[in-house]
């Protein structure tokens, strides 16, 4: 290995998908959510093998996200969550799909695919049902549809929506709440339309927590990468990407000396401090320095001491056998994202997708 390396295990990706399908029926299409880097993989990678293994539709967030899996040869259709109108002829010039979510974004959009004498472009109509991020209102309805109608340009592909905690048991009254307000969404609407479209709401933990929801397609990310965001012992997912680094350099700090910059870390005996090529520019961010995260080797840990530089953790290994050279592991599959994310007060969506461009991505199958 020798360097900073995000190896990305296809055969957990395949296991992943495959729980997945099981817990879906086999007419629910599957959406692979591969925005942000196929949650900081590798988006062309991630997809070409989730089209070998049968995916129906990818979702990306940027219209930029969808450019790159075309130029990369993937044909699967591409929905984009959140364009933006500054990118319009981009979406007609790359085949890819919008998600329309406002009045501005619908008649923009339907406009320029007009002024480009395209006809039935497929579009995704999104509506808010308590997320209150991105969509349309319920009672927007009855305008949405004749909007819609007085274009030939555009053809409603599907009508969704996104759960705000489908993850959280506690919130489980909610969910229902937004499940049930879609279901009426999607029947005016159906009734207002006049032909059939796919309607979608699940995220990973929708599927996990309710499968009764799963209508025509689930969008799956999280799940994908191996987090459920359930307890792991329930959990069958298995992490895709495991991050690794080396041992820099081994260092022999005094009792009183201090590690870092700030000298945030004072020793207060003799230590043994191992310096990695791994730092806040690779995605550990500086929330985990001064102890709050930790590394492995050979599955013994060592806390990081001092602050997180840009390009460089220093961790403590006074009581692990370990040499220049050697083997270190940020987070595996079972020293997970989750653990060490939970470490640093947050999520494994935010770890994984902080893994910077400059690491090299590396792929095995087993
Ligand atoms: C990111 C995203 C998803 C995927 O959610 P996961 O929890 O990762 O499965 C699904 N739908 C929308 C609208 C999203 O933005």
């Amino acid at each position: 290995m020798g360097e900073t390396t995000l190896e990305i295990n296809l055969a957990a990706l395949k296991n992943n998908f495959s729980l997945l399908r099981e817990k879906t029926n086999n007419n629910t299409m599957m959406l692979a959510v591969v925005k942000a880097f196929a949650y900081g993989s590798d988006a062309v990678q991630i997809a070409q093998q989730l089209v070998a293994l049968g995916v129906d539709y990818f979702a990306v967030a940027y219209v930029s996200e969808g450019v790159a899996l075309r130029k990369a040869g993937i044909q699967t259709p591409i929905l984009v969550l959140h364009p933006q109108p500054i990118n319009f002829n981009m979406i007609l010039a790359h085949n890819l799909e919008p998600s329309l979510y406002s009045f501005k974004t619908l008649v923009e959009f339907a406009e320029i695919a007009e002024a480009n004498r395209q006809k039935n472009v497929p579009v995704h109509i999104k509506f808010n049902t308590g997320l209150n991020r991105l969509g349309f209102q319920e009672p927007e309805l009855i305008k949405v549809t004749d909007v819609i109608k007085t274009y030939d340009s555009i053809r409603v592909q599907s009508v969704f929506s996104h759960l705000a905690a489908s993850e959280d048991l506690k919130e489980t009254a909610f969910t229902q709440a937004q499940i049930t307000r879609f279901k009426s969404i999607t029947k005016q609407f159906q009734n207002l339309c006049g032909y059939p479209f796919i309607k979608h709401l699940c995220n990973t933990s929708g599927v996990v927590n309710f499968p009764e929801a799963q209508f025509d397609m689930v969008r799956c990310g999280i799940g994908l990468y191996g987090y459920d965001n359930m307890q792991k012992d329930k959990s069958r997912f298995i992490p895709v990407a495991t991050l690794k680094t080396v041992i820099s350099q081994l260092h022999t700090v005094n009792k009183e000396e201090t590690v870092g910059y700030n000298r945030a870390f004072k020793a207060t005996q003799d230590l043994r401090i191992a310096t990695l090529p791994i730092g806040h520019a690779d995605g550990i961010g500086r929330q985990y320095g001064n102890g709050v995260g930790a590394v492995y080797l050979s599955g013994q840990k060592a806390p990081i001491v001092g602050n997180v530089c840009m390009d460089m953790i220093m961790v403590d290994v006074t009581n692990i056998e370990c040499k220049e050279g050697d083997e270190v592991v940020l987070f595996d599959q079972e020293n997970t994202a989750e653990d060490f994310s939970k470490a640093g007060n947050t999520i494994p969506y935010e770890l994984l997708t902080a893994v910077s461009q400059r690491v090299k991505r590396v792929f095995v199958t087993e």
